[in-house]
């Protein structure tokens, strides 16, 4: 198939020289158009006469979500108000939103990366594609939504929610490709078996974003919906929004469009770079980005740096999928637990499903305490649950050093929802 939204860049080598020269622009850029970054520089005694290599790059200061929210609403703007053209912001209470401004430059760019990710998912114009994204101030819909028209397939806006319209459009429309968050795919998956649809629907790919998704929750939208593959979309409402990058029909690890934007895998604590494979905090920077740019931007996102080409023959460099966000690692008995470790337990247990809480207390002993509440597969009886808990409990021993306390339930007894689904409930320093 011919490739309309491949990378320019043919090697390794010129992505680097790419970078260097894009680094370049956005420090002079931002520096001579952004007060906050001119007073943020100054204050750690760099300017970009001094960049001419990534060791350089590495003095550069970096930037958090707390710039974004005291210097609310556009602490990085660096066009004149009359260049921007849209405005979108994260979700977050009023006043505090990290709020992004685009120049039509900027909104093209994403909408090319955006197009990149539907090409390498394999789509054409004969797709017909259900967005049930958020709509409104949030990058999801439109993101989603402008990028498939400008691919050239079938633009089904139904936003989230409301299963019964999702349903009637699945069949009607035979639609061939979902866009949603995981938990809405697990959702609208179980209202179409529940349903008895399966045989009259159409769908092939789903396309699911902005939350990390279990290997048993894409295991058990895959089997409900029929589908043939499953890609998983990352992106930040301050790099644009989603579509900066997906992973390729050969792994679950993720093209990132380095060609858009330079990514830094620090220690959250030290903020020193970790060794090539390590779980890193993602540090971006963006390249071409003219009116909110970013410069060694915290996302508290953490992910490893895959090393080595990847076989489906893309240049793009890849990274694994989002592990975690910094600050949800919690700490028991002195153990640093990433959520995605208890996913991948979970995942590997025969018998149980892919809905899970995980409870943290703080006992009268003086100790902490982790409880999971799992749900059990469909058609798995309590009769099983001795040896089920059993397996759970040790090998969670064996991989955090600490005995969990494990409630079974009946499948479907966990809440579902439409957006993100909340997990780790800390009641420790209530
Ligand atoms: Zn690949």
């Amino acid at each position: 198939m011919l490739k309309r939204y491949a990378p320019k860049v043919k090697s390794h080598k010129e992505l680097v020289g790419l970078q260097l020269e894009r680094l370049s622009w956005t420090l002079n850029h931002v520096y001579s158009h952004s007060d906050f970054y001119r007073r943020h520089f100054a204050a750690a005694g760099v300017s970009p006469e001094e960049f001419s290599s990534l060791d350089d790059f590495r003095r550069f200061p970096l930037t958090t979500a707390d710039d974004f929210r005291d210097g609310y609403p556009l602490p990085f703007q660096a066009v004149s108000n009359r260049e921007i053209v849209r405005i979108h912001a994260s979700s977050g209470t009023t006043g505090k939103r990290k709020v992004v401004a685009y120049t039509q430059k900027d909104i093209d760019d994403w909408l090319e990366m955006f197009c990149r990710c539907y090409e390498m998912a394999g789509l054409s114009e004969e797709d017909r594609v259900q967005i049930c994204v958020g709509y409104g101030v949030w990058t999801a819909g439109a993101g989603f939504q402008l990028a498939c028209e400008r691919y050239g397939a079938m633009a089904l806006p139904t936003g989230p929610g409301n299963l019964d319209m999702q349903c009637t459009f699945l069949v009607d429309f035979s639609t061939t490709v979902l866009c949603c968050t995981s938990s809405m795919a697990l959702l609208l998956a179980e209202e179409v078996h529940r349903r008895g649809l399966r045989d009259q629907i159409s769908l092939r790919k789903v396309i699911c974003g902005s939350e990390r998704t279990s290997k048993a929750m894409r295991r058990r939208i895959v089997e409900l919906l029929g589908l043939e593959e499953f890609y998983d979309i990352p992106g930040l409402t301050e790099v644009y929004g989603p579509g900066t990058g997906l992973n390729c029909s050969q792994s679950s690890n993720i093209h990132y469009w380095a060609d858009y934007y330079f990514l830094e895998f620090l220690d959250p604590e030290t903020l020193e770079p970790v060794a090539e494979g390590e779980v890193g905090e993602m540090v971006y920077t963006t390249l071409y980005k003219e009116a909110t740019p970013l410069v060694r931007y915290r996302s508290r996102d953490l992910a490893r740096a895959v090393p080595g080409p990847c076989p489906c023959g893309s240049i793009m460099p890849r990274h694994s999928e989002i592990l975690g966000r910094s600050d949800d690692v919690f700490i028991i008995r002195g153990v640093n637990v990433y959520p995605s470790e208890i996913d991948s337990v979970l995942s590997g247990i025969a018998g149980l499903g892919s809905e899970y809480q995980i409870h943290l207390d703080h006992q009268e002993d003086g100790r902490d305490y982790l409880k999971l509440k799992v749900e059990r597969q469909v058609g798995i009886v309590a009769d099983q649950d001795g040896s089920l808990s059993g397996e759970l409990i040790s090998r969670i021993k064996h991989r955090l050093m600490v005995t969990p306390k494990v409630e079974l339930l009946a499948y479907g007894e966990l809440p579902r929802s439409e957006r993100k689904t909340r997990r780790v409930f800390d009641r420790r320093y209530d």
